[in-house]
């Protein structure tokens, strides 16, 4: 393998991470839409329950099969993440290993408290990471910073920290979770 071939490879990676955090972006402001009808809706509902960032959720073997604490839980990791990830590995087949994997890891052993829930992530870091801090302002406020792992798409599309518009063009017509009363540690 070549210096343009890794540089290419890189790239492509780099794209497709990019387009599967948008896809979830896009999936996850989807779920904040109220509506009879709006499967995504009932399911995001349980995220966004006050109890879900106090119990415990302590690590589990059925995590390994991308099985989490209900089957909402479960079928809004499915839907948000791994349907994206799944539609962009066939795409590129020669990075579905590496996008594939990824997810796995990431969402068995990065994701909820480790990375996007841990309150002692702040400052710098969430300036890029949808996590800690970023992300658990997305359960105070629940019309804003929708971006998954990554803040970029928040940027793009303005529902990032210092967007009222979206907050409040968002509160009009999406569903209004209640947002968690506390917070786990
Ligand atoms: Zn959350
Ligand atoms: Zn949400």
């Amino acid at each position: 393998m070549n210096g343009i071939t890794v540089l290419r490879w890189t790239l492509t990676f780099l794209l497709l991470i990019l387009a599967w955090t948008g896809m979830a972006y896009g999936i996850h402001r989807l779920a904040h839409h109220s509506g009879r009808w709006n499967l995504l809706n009932r399911l995001h509902r349980a995220h966004h329950h006050p109890d879900y960032l106090n119990h415990q959720r302590s690590f589990r073997w059925h995590h390994f099969l991308l099985c989490f604490g209900s089957l909402e839980e479960t079928l809004d990791v499915w839907i948000t993440l791994t349907l994206p990830a799944l539609l962009l590995s066939c795409l590129v087949p020669s990075h579905a290993p590496l996008m594939l994997g990824f997810h796995y890891l990431y969402e068995i052993f990065l994701s909820d408290d480790r990375l996007d829930h841990n309150p002692s992530l702040r400052g710098g870091v969430t300036r890029w990471f949808a996590w800690g801090q970023y992300h658990l302002e997305h359960h105070r406020q629940p019309t804003k910073h929708f971006g998954l792992i990554l803040t970029f798409w928040d940027v793009i599309f303005m529902s990032g920290p210092a967007s009222n518009a979206v907050t409040t063009t968002a509160a009009q017509g999406s569903c209004r979770f209640t947002p968690a009363a506390h917070h786990r540690r």
